[in-house]
């Protein structure tokens, strides 16, 4: 089976990642969201609550599963046998780190960073941002996936 890892903190997940996710199932058998636990970075959502809201986010796509990983990268795919990670790039200043990064991973492991442009709706879109905006009473639906919306409201309108 040919399966490929879509890596990130989606804290939250945003519509970008899910347009980057969608799209890149289509030219896979499956894709392994992989959720990153760095204990070290301030979230708002805890692993559990963002690996539920990507699977109410992705319910309409058939070869998707949500898994959460810790440390490397490249370790939780050697580990399922997957050869390949999939990353959205917004602009060139992501363009930098995630050559770097992927490059890094290809030294440490057989695994290829295959890279999509990120939809130009979406181009601006991050999990910090949305997290600031929605801070401050914005606006963000459109933005983000319902499930998403809805726990952000939850969450912030204490
Ligand atoms: P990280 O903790 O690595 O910043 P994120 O959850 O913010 O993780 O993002 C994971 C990956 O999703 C990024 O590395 C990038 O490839 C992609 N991504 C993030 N936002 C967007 C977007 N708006 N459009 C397309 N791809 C995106």
């Amino acid at each position: 089976m040919n399966r490929a890892v879509c890596p990130g903190s989606f804290d939250p997940i945003t519509n970008g990642h899910l347009d980057i996710i969608e799209r890149a199932s289509r030219f896979f058998d499956e894709i392994v969201v992989a959720v990153g636990i760095n204990v070290s970075k301030h979230r708002l959502f805890e692993p559990e609550e963002r690996v539920d809201m990507i699977r109410e986010a992705t319910e309409g796509i058939p070869n998707i599963s949500v898994e959460t990983f810790q440390g490397l990268i490249v370790e939780f795919c050697t580990a399922r046998g997957i050869k390949a990670i999939v990353k959205g790039l917004r602009a060139v200043s992501d363009f930098d780190y995630e050559l770097q990064m992927g490059q890094m991973n290809r030294s440490l492991a057989a695994v290829d960073t295959l890279f999509m442009p990120a939809d130009p709706h979406y181009s601006f879109l991050s999990s910090s941002l949305v997290k600031e905006v929605a801070t401050y009473g914005g606006d963000v639906s459109g933005l983000v996936p319902e499930p998403v919306l809805r726990r952000l409201h939850e969450r912030l309108d204490k």
